[in-house]
């Protein structure tokens, strides 16, 4: 299991500094929290370490790889996966269509044994649908298996963006705002699924968040972010009753 290592981190939108030498270590097998006011720069966050956006300045070591030699396309099969804050999910294929999408960094590796061999090529499709059908178990989705994505609510769409993370078998996953738009029934179901991919799968999860409750719930340690700086980190008691983080999220009210 790999350690991620966020060091120096800083780059900048047409003069505004979204980023200035964040820095922050993701354990393995521990729950992040990344929370701040909207605009702090999360998700930035989560753009650069996905390798979406380049940064201007910093480090960004994942275990052995040095990250920023990689590019997007080459991120989850180092395994690291990712949500996003708006659900990117083709909406015009069925909930198993996208799963298996998800897997595909592990079918194209043994694409030369496939085409060679059929016997194999059956046993690998056999196994990739038996990792989606683990995935879909893990997540109660199998009753919406043939189900168009753009027939499904919101609540529904969320979880599916999970489970296709979950799909390409990361052991690092990030998740941007996983609880937004939820009610609170769904939120709960939310907390009971992230705590089956920590101790079913071991996967190391760090959320964007803004619903304390499951933060508290779920999270070992809280990074803060606040206006592109690392305001402070600790546990989610320690961070609940920072005086700095209050005013941060007050100041951020409007
Ligand atoms: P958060 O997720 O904490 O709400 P973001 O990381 O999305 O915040 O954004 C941080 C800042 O960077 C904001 O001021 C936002 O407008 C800016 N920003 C983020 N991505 C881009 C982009 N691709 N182009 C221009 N500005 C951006
Ligand atoms: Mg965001």
């Amino acid at each position: 299991m790999s350690k991620l290592i966020v060091q120096d981190l800083s780059i900048t939108f047409g003069g505004v500094k979204a980023l200035e030498s964040v820095s922050f270590v993701i354990e393995p097998e521990t729950t992040y929290a990344l929370i701040g006011p909207n605009g702090a720069g999360k998700s930035t966050v989560f753009n650069l370490i996905s390798r979406l956006y380049s940064p201007e300045k910093g480090k960004i070591q994942y275990g052995e790889y040095d990250l920023l030699d990689y590019e997007a396309h080459q991120i989850s099969s180092l395994g690291i996966a990712r949500t996003f804050q708006n659900i990117e999910l083709f909406e015009n294929a069925t909930v198993l269509q996208n799963l298996l999408v998800g897997r595909h960094r592990l079918i194209s590796r043994n694409i030369f044994k496939e085409v060679l061999f059929l016997p194999s090529e059956y046993e690998s499709q056999r196994a990739q649908r038996l990792a989606v059908e683990r995935i879909m178990d893990l997540l109660d989705l199998q009753y919406l298996r043939y189900e168009l994505i753009r027939n499904l609510p919101y609540g529904a769409r969320k979880n599916i963006e999970i489970a296709r993370a979950l799909c390409s078998e990361p052991n690092l996953l990030l998740l941007d705002e996983p609880a937004s738009g939820l009610n609170p029934e769904e939120t709960d179901d939310l907390a009971f699924w992230l705590d089956d991919i920590r101790s079913e799968l071991g996967v190391t999860l760090v959320m964007i968040e803004h619903d304390m409750g499951l933060v508290n719930r779920m999270a070992d340690w809280v990074l803060v972010l606040d206006n592109g700086k690392l305001l402070t980190e600790g546990t989610p008691e320690e961070v609940r009753s920072n005086n700095q983080v209050q005013a941060a999220y007050l100041g951020g009210a409007t």
